[in-house]
């Protein structure tokens, strides 16, 4: 029996591989496995759905049985893989083990986690799947107030989604501005005004030391001494690549686990993509790069050995209130900001010394702009 190609994990990273695999090969045997329960859906949406008043059954896009036919695939749910055993290629569920053609890491980055005191960190919730969506929400039901740690991006949207979803919102982070590693302070300035025109309150310095339940909710004790009152926690203070499994199988990790251009990790026949994967230098928590890898990997896949190429990554973030898009400045270029606009529209442009676009953020009304900017950015991977 031919061996198959497998695929670990069903979020947007091995789903799509899958499909662009599908497209170039219908014969080849594909084994898709996952921890969770394999459903589609699109992550972004997650931080859409208090204001668009979704479920999680309503994010959700096609149940794995669905996906299992449609990808001509094995999708086994509700199964975590325990090792690799790179040598022998296969793999481990407990005792059972999985031989595979080729193995392709797909199985995300899981959210950080801090130590808390008090009586109530099972009130803490991290929300970076559709079962964690599920598990808030029927959490949240009939609460009104919630206090958010994290003010990146996953925390401004889930700020500006919860009170469209008629919560009461505070935010609070060891930090001076809004998004600090991707914006300049006049556009943080702008979003953060924009959330606060909604209600929303920051606390931004302190970090959350404290949690208690009271008879009212949750009492929050912050290291400047304020105490807030809520009655739920959302954390949104980070995101970590999953490596350990691809370490205990002697695989190089960096940030995430390396890969060349081919997404190839230093093992043969181990590949790897998503937030999981450390590209060329490079680990990018984003949709659009995860579906350039998996068109060329399914290449590579079925026999053209295929490079990875990155455009510019523009990041439209999901804060109606101040509309904001930001292109990152590539790591490792130097650049100068300038900017233009007040108010709620900004626009803020990063040059090099000889004038070349490195990278944007606009907000408000200058958010039109964006697609004549892309066209002079620089490419992420050429
Ligand atoms: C709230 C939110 C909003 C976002 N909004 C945007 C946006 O607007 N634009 C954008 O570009 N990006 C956005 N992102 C980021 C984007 O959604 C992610 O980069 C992308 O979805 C990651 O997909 P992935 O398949 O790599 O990982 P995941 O979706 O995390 O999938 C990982 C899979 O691996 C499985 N798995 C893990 N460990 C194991 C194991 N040991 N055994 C078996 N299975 C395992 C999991 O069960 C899961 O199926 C957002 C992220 C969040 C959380």
């Amino acid at each position: 029996m031919n061996v198959p190609v497998v695929i670990i994990g069903t979020g947007l990273a091995g789903y799509n591989l899958a499909r662009e695999f599908r497209k170039l090969d219908g014969e080849t045997p594909l084994l898709l496995i996952t921890a969770d329960d394999g459903r589609s859906y699109s992550k972004p949406m997650l931080s859409t759905g208090f204001g668009k008043n979704k479920e999680a059954d309503g994010l959700s896009m096609a149940e794995p049985g669905a996906m299992a036919e449609q990808l001509k695939a094995e999708v086994r749910t509700h199964t975590r893989v325990s090792g690799i055993d790179a040598g022998h290629k296969r793999l481990w569920i407990g005792e059972e083990s999985v031989h595979y053609r080729d193995l392709v890491l797909a199985w995300g980055a899981e959210t950080v986690r801090v130590p808390m005191e008090g009586d109530a960190s099972d009130a803490i919730f991290p929300i970076n799947d559709l079962e964690d969506y599920a598990r808030f929400r029927a959490a949240a039901a009939g609460r009104r107030r919630v206090l958010i740690l994290g003010v990146g991006l996953i925390g401004c949207e889930f700020a500006n989604d919860l009170i469209l979803g008629g919560y009461e919102v505070d935010l609070v982070a060891p930090c001076e501005q809004v998004m600090p590693t991707l914006l300049p302070p006049a556009a943080a300035t702008a979003v953060q005004a924009g959330l606060e025109s909604l209600g929303a309150r920051f606390h931004l310095g302190p970090v959350l030391t404290r949690l208690s339940r009271v008879d009212d909710g949750l009492q929050a004790h912050l290291s400047d001494g304020e105490v807030l009152h809520c009655d739920l926690v959302i954390s949104a203070i980070g995101l970590r690549p999953r490596v350990d499994l691809a370490a205990a199988a002697g695989l190089e990790i960096g940030r995430g686990v390396v890969v060349d251009r081919q997404l190839k990790t230093s093992h043969a026949n181990i590949y790897a993509l998503g937030d999981c994967a450390e590209v060329d230098g490079l680990n990018l928590l984003y949709v659009m790069p995860l579906m350039s890898c998996a068109r060329a990997l399914a290449q590579t896949l079925t026999g053209t050995p295929t490079v990875v190429k990155y455009g510019p990554m523009p990041v439209t973030v999901k804060t109606p209130v101040c509309p904001l898009v930001v292109s990152p400045v590539p790591k490792g270029l130097e650049g100068v900001w300038s900017v233009e606009g007040q108010g709620a529209d900004i626009k803020a442009l990063c040059h090099d010394a000889h004038g070349n676009l490195l990278g944007y953020a606009l907000t408000g009304a200058a958010v039109m702009d964006k697609l004549a900017l892309n066209k002079v950015l620089p490419s992420l991977l050429a």
